[in-house]
């Protein structure tokens, strides 16, 4: 339920009424908007008995919440969301493009796709450090060595970093190197990692797991609104279904949608949904002309010999290709 306050009400009006939601047994969070305050109820299980709380001063009505989902749901925020990191406003704005290696493999490396990256024009540096590999033999990241490199990459190219915490150990050192915490696809519903994220500082990039509806991504999102931490940005990064031609399907319906029902950004990552490379301009246009506020791409200056994802990494000049194909889609 979200108890929607009068535009005049006052901040202590509002504490006044958190109080009382509290004295139910509940948790009240408020969500200061453009047009008014509401505070939202979460914990009950079943309907709240409002018939105090709308009795209370500064109070103007009760409405609601239908979905499960509460704090992420456009019910209780109808704004977007907009994150804003230094420079770069993710949501509600122009689409922001975040571009670099599946992995960091190595300063040289990662300084190399970096300088090429921001001279067509990405904002945000991506690269992974701890990789959830599908087998136990395959490279698994540089670790807090691969922090350290990007955050020289940071100093460096001034782009900011966004890479993946695996577990709610490597978070801590995720979070102190990055400017964005990354959770992958297979760790959507990885609960203690998702309430920790809930607790950072930093904002948080969600991914949609292959096999989760929309609703499920949502959830797992408003396990880390939660417990605070109301920075979320999705991302669609292809589901599994029959198609056979593609390593996923890239969910483009699922851009609007979401837009519908909830407030947060949402991006797209277009190289883990293709697994080739030759789809990748194609989806990003796709992802852009259905509303999505950025992209997640994949590039290496040397795709042949990647340790991860080759396949699927554009060379820097085609990624130069896509940044020029983009243009005419944003307004
Ligand atoms: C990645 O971005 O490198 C990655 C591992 O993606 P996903 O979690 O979507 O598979
Ligand atoms: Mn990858």
């Amino acid at each position: 339920m979200l108890v929607v306050m009068k535009n005049d009400a006052t901040e202590a009006q509002v504490q006044a009424v958190i109080r009382e939601i509290e004295s139910l047994g509940y948790r009240g969070i408020p969500m200061p908007g453009a047009q008014r305050t509401a505070v939202c109820i979460i914990g009950n299980q079943g309907p709240v008995d409002d018939s105090r709380l709308l009795l209370m001063e500064g109070v103007k009505e009760t409405i609601r919440v239908t979905k499960p989902f509460k704090l992420v749901s456009r019910e209780t925020h109808p704004e977007a969301t907009t994150i804003t990191i230094g420079d770069v406003k993710i949501g509600g704005g122009k689409p922001v493009i975040m571009a670099g290696p599946c992995a960091v493999e190595s300063e040289e490396q990662a300084l190399t796709i970096a300088r090429l990256v921001k001279k067509y024009g990405a904002q945000v540096f991506r690269g992974g450090a701890f990789k959830p590999r599908t087998s136990p033999y395959s490279f698994q990241g540089l670790g807090e060595e691969g922090l350290k490199i990007l955050d020289k990459v940071r100093q460096e190219t001034g782009l900011l970093i966004v890479t993946e915490a695996t577990d709610h150990i490597n978070i801590e050192v995720v979070e102190q190197y990055t400017d964005i915490i990354q959770i992958g696809a297979r760790n959507m519903q990885n609960y203690s990692l998702l309430r920790r994220a809930g607790h950072a500082s930093k904002p948080v990039l969600l991914k949609r797991s292959f096999a989760a509806t929309i609703e499920e991504l949502l959830m797992s999102a408003e396990y880390i609104s939660s417990e605070g931490n109301n920075q979320v940005i999705l991302c669609e990064r292809g589901i599994r279904t029959f198609s056979d031609n593609t390593r996923n399907t890239l969910d483009l319906s699922a851009i609007p949608s979401i837009k519908e029902v909830s407030h947060l950004p949402i991006i797209v990552d277009p190289s883990h949904a293709a697994g080739r490379r030759d789809y990748v301009i194609p989806l990003s246009k796709g992802a852009i002309a259905v509303g999505a506020d950025g992209l997640l791409v994949e590039v290496h200056h040397d795709p042949p010999h990647a340790l991860s994802d080759g396949m699927q990494s554009l060379y820097p000049e085609q990624f130069g290709e896509l940044m020029e194909e983009i243009k005419s889609l944003i307004r």
